[in-house]
């Protein structure tokens, strides 16, 4: 197989297979985000793809699901795309999911009737790096659009039936524009139908731009008080019916799962809590040891 470090992984999607369609990421400006940043993005060639298709269809020859790396193969232009999924059904004949991730601005060279057809070769389900709809917090982290961008692509999507997934980078605004931050990403991810919405506070990461404005005064980073008083407004904000997804641990409550509407008033409940009881040094010590996504 050929990969790319670093490989990175939806950790919620089937582990294997894999396949590598593009290198890096096309945008690679976050301030947060130091993944992709030795990597120059790239395609592969068809042969390289076939090879890697020929060796999972040795290995797993009735694979229904399959992967798509790296940081946003749907970057790839339909005429690209399509032809590479033509090749992932013709490998693996019994192939039924195709994931992959994406940016907002890649959904702007497709039109709904090419994202259809991309949906009818298999790609149905993708993971929106979207962090934030509110259009100052988007700014300053530069992800490269705006929360209109957001509404407008992602109704592309429900169009062509395909799901996808919001994430809200919990923290990406620092404590100026905290309630901001989460009441546009709730009020915009709110107009659109996504699938699953995903929270993870923020770490500041060594060689990130984000950590050296800080480390210059120039960016107020929340603690984990801030943190987590910031993703309950965001929950009490959001209106959209989704599967939820927090990377906070809340002692005794799996706030991660389905029917979010359901489920509100108890992720609240449960927020509330952590906020007045929980151990938040522990939250503390635990992200400073954390050293990359
Ligand atoms: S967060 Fe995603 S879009 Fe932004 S630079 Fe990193 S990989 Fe690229």
């Amino acid at each position: 197989m050929h990969f790319t470090e670093p490989v990175y992984r939806n950790p919620y999607w089937p582990t294997w297979p894999l396949l590598e369609v593009t290198r890096g990421c096309t945008h690679n400006k976050c301030k947060f985000c130091t993944m992709y940043k030795g990597v120059k993005f790239g395609v592969p060639t068809m042969e390289t793809i076939e090879e890697d298709l020929q060796e999972i269809a040795n290995a797993m020859p009735h694979a229904r699901t399959i992967q798509l790396l790296s940081a946003n193969p749907l970057a790839l232009p339909y005429d690209k795309m399509a032809p590479i999924l033509e090749k992932i059904n013709e490998y693996l004949p019994e192939m039924e999911h195709v994931y992959t991730a994406g940016r907002v601005t890649d959904l702007r060279n497709k039109t709904v009737e090419q994202l259809r057809a991309l949906k009818d070769l298999g790609l149905n389900e993708i993971s929106m790096g979207t962090e934030s709809g509110d259009d100052w917090t988007l700014e300053r982290i530069d992800k490269g659009y705006c929360a209109a961008d957001i509404i407008e692509q992602c109704a592309k999507l429900d169009e062509a039936g395909i799901r996808y997934w919001h994430t809200f980078l919990n923290g990406a605004a620092g404590r100026s524009h905290s309630r901001e931050h989460a009441v546009n990403s709730a009020r915009v991810f709110s107009q659109t139908n996504p699938m699953v919405v995903g929270t993870g506070g923020l770490t500041l990461f060594p060689g990130t731009p984000l950590l050296e404005e800080a480390q210059r005064g120039e960016y107020d980073p929340l603690d984990e008080r801030g943190l987590l008083e910031e993703v309950l407004l965001f929950v009490e904000n959001l209106t959209c019916n989704c599967s939820f997804i927090t990377h906070h641990t809340i002692g005794g409550v799996n706030l991660t799962g389905p029917d979010f509407l359901g489920r509100k008033d108890d992720i609240a409940a449960a927020l509330r809590n952590e906020i007045e009881h929980g151990d938040l040094d522990r939250m503390a010590r635990l992200r400073a040891m954390t050293r990359s996504l």
